[in-house]
């Protein structure tokens, strides 16, 4: 949960992607737009990049989509499911090579010329996603495809396609009348400057303020990287002699956590929680409004009450009935494990601080105490077991045990970088696909870590094997040193490895439901599953090894670890789960106006909000929702996911071979990192488990008390 990794859409999930009208034939030559050949079942042409060619590549490959499809619609005879959806999976393969391409260099290359390229095309694709979805002559053909699926012979793959593209045809808006397209187009392109402005607003907030420290008695706490680190940030801003807190997450959070100084506290988190809130050019309360009320009209245009009903409908909950149910399961318990976090942290402010009452300044100062006092636990102990190239084997090798899978490097392909590496997959000797690691930070490359996906797996008009990446930013130490990493950092790179898995297990025929094509709810369950194989004892014994002794990580640190997997569960929960309340009580409001602020009181009011937190992301600056639709109505998609996890995680723990059990591995294979979208999620859970999922799991993992049996 909240881990800041995205899983990319590939930029070019195209078999809806469109053209710039105006555009002219470039050159057809350009080295983008080639096939990817040569070794290991051909690979991205990542030393052939020039970034002045994207935009002509990419103006050829949309015309050359363009004309695929109009040799679709112009058809005479009747529409099939070969001469149609089949047809569709076989088109824009050049605009999805040129598009993996960009997508690489938007996302770890992005320089200025790079930036200017992007903000120029990326309007030009979204047009042409529009210019395919409002084809009716297309849309026309699906539609004749889709009516006649159950009697028209199709294999159950097949129909799923049809239905799954009809869908994303469908959803859009490819049904409606003319007039009714005019305006969706309307409301689109307003609900994209809207965002735009938004995101920019929270990063002139970002960029605007900080807290500024002046004294040596301001630094009072902070370790003394963090304070490096604020000299650094002072001193790009020419202040010298002076540190500066920067009004983001990453140097908020942690000088929250140490500062010792109360009123600095109070001074910084005010700052940080007011972000895209303080009036002014840069505020976006009033963006927000209309955000929502241009949702909600294009949700009643497409024939649902409200955007949550749309975004829900296309996902594994259905309803958002059926999400909010799942939060409020959980928040009541997450609210009585609240306040014994605060009562636990009220009786170390009485000593420390008598006369305190502890605020949402205070609460992760004084949860570090409790944390420390509890567990005698410290990051410092933890990091030189934690050596990301042994941790690499270990993924490598736990991958081995559960799908069969050898991670062989290679050194005969281009890449975009020298310090990535490439290695080919192979199960029973036979290559599966290609996987590309670029974990360092450089400038240029978004924060974070995630995967990506080069090409789908397919292989219903000829074998293609998938090519994934893993992305991370971990800092370059010098020739021949380790390096060491944070437990969090150990966990997510699991993560990141498991959508990887996802990728590479894909065995289906067509692109469109390979992999991690799936709902945005189900998503993140492949990849929150793999995080159980770092802490089993099989992994931690071989790879967590000290980087000076080679000794292996005490059997009593790993347990002080897991005792304190549940530390802080009451704030993360609440935090998290007060957003994805909100978002989706905001997108439930139909036609009524939301004033962000008023509407965050009345809404966290209602629900008991504990007055020791606020919401992780404040309506002002909840970039998740309003700077573009990702997680719009979908913020709870993270518990809607590790309530998957945490159940299948039981099914492994409870099997005799326990998270190594070979016959539970194959059937997670089968039923789940195999099967794509072929299936649906929920019937694919069932599959796996033997039954639907169950809240039960969720609660024991996060030590909430399991609800009573209905
Ligand atoms: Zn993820």
């Amino acid at each position: 949960m909240n881990r800041r990794n995205f899983l990319a859409a590939s930029a070019a999930t195209t078999a809806l992607a469109g053209v710039d009208p105006a555009a002219t034939a470039a050159p057809s030559t350009l080295p983008l737009l080639g096939a990817w050949t040569g070794p290991h079942n051909g690979a991205p042409p990542f030393d052939k990049v020039v970034v002045a060619d994207f935009k002509p590549a990419l103006l050829v490959a949309m015309e050359e989509n363009r004309a695929e499809l109009a040799a679709i619609t112009a058809n005479p005879a009747p529409a099939t499911f070969a001469n149609t959806i089949a047809a569709m999976e076989k088109s824009g393969k050049t605009l999805n090579r040129v598009g993996a391409l960009f997508g690489v260099w938007t996302s770890t290359l992005n320089d200025k010329p790079m930036q200017a390229v992007e903000q120029e095309m990326a309007p030009i694709l979204a047009a042409f996603q529009d210019e395919v979805v409002q084809n009716a002559a297309l849309f026309g053909r699906v539609k004749t495809v889709y009516d006649a699926r159950a009697t028209s012979g199709l294999t159950p793959e097949q129909r799923r396609l049809t239905e799954v593209v009809y869908r994303q045809f469908a959803r859009q808006g490819a049904a409606l009348s003319p007039d009714q397209k005019t305006r969706m187009a309307v409301i689109n392109q307003r609900l994209a400057t809207l965002s735009t402005t938004f995101s920019q607003n929270e990063l002139a907030d970002e960029e605007g303020y900080a807290l500024t420290l002046t004294s040596e008695a301001d630094l009072a706490g902070l370790p003394a990287p963090l304070i490096a680190g604020a000299a650094e940030a002072a001193k790009a801003k020419g202040l010298s002699g002076q540190w500066l807190i920067t009004n983001t997450r990453s140097s908020m959070e942690p000088f929250l956590t140490y500062s010792s100084r109360r009123d600095l506290r109070e001074k910084g988190f005010r700052l940080w929680t007011t972000r895209g809130d303080n009036g002014g050019a840069h505020d976006n309360n009033a963006i927000i409004t209309e955000i929502l009320a241009r949702r909600a009209e294009k949700a009643r245009l497409l024939g649902f009450a409200t955007f949550a009903h749309w975004i829900t409908d296309d996902q594994m909950s259905k309803t958002p009935d059926a999400a909010m149910a799942l939060m409020m399961k959980v928040w009541t318990p997450a609210k009585a494990r609240v306040a014994q976090e605060v009562a636990d942290m009220q009786a170390i402010a009485d000593v420390d601080a008598p006369g305190t009452r502890i605020e949402a300044w205070d609460y992760r100062y004084y949860a570090e105490k409790v944390r420390k006092a509890r567990y005698d636990l410290d990051e410092s102990q933890i990091k030189p077991y934690l050596q990301l190239e042994k941790l690499r084997e270990g993924m490598f090798w736990a991958a081995d045990q559960l799908y069969g899978f050898e991670f062989v490097p290679v050194s005969d392909l281009p890449v975009a970088q020298p310090d990535i590496r490439v290695f080919e997959v192979r199960r029973d000797g036979r290559q599966i696909g290609l996987w590309y690691f670029d974990p360092y930070a450089r400038p240029g490359k978004g924060s974070g870590a995630w995967m990506s996906e080069y090409r789908p797996q397919e292989r219903f008009a000829g074998e293609v094997t998938p090519i994934v990446s893993n992305n991370a930013n971990f800092v370059k130490v010098a020739p021949g040193e380790p390096i060491l990493v944070s437990w969090d950092d150990a966990v997510t790179m699991f993560h990141e490895f498991g959508h990887a898995l996802h990728g590479l297990n894909s065995d289906v025929s067509y692109p469109t439901l390979a992999g991690t094509s799936v709902a945005r709810d189900f998503v993140e369950f492949p990849s929150q599953l793999n995080e159980h194989w770092l802490p089993t004892h099989e992994v931690l014994s071989r790879f967590a090894l000290h980087y000076q002794t080679g000794e292996a990580m005490p059997d009593a640190l790993v347990a002080k670890i897991k005792t304190a997997h549940t530390f802080n569960e009451g704030f993360d929960t609440v935090e998290y789960l007060a957003s994805a309340i909100v978002d989706m009580k905001a997108h439930l409001a139909g036609a009524t106006p939301i004033e962000p602020r008023a509407f965050e009181t009345v809404t966290l009011k209602e629900i008991g909000m504990p007055r020791e937190i606020v919401m992780r992301h404040r309506m002002p600056h909840f970039g998740h929702i309003f700077a573009g639709e990702g997680y719009a109505a979908g913020y709870y998609d993270y518990i809607w996911a590790d309530t998957l996890t945490a159940d299948a995680a039981e099914a492994f723990a409870e099997a005799p071979g326990g998270f190594y059990d070979k016959p539970t591995a194959q059937r997670l294979h089968d039923c789940i990192m195999s099967v794509g979208n072929t299936i649906e999620a929920a019937e694919a859970f069932r599959r796996f488990r033997g039954r639907d999922v169950t809240i039960d799991a969720l609660m024991r993992d996060r030590g909430f008390p399991a609800p009573a049996k209905t």
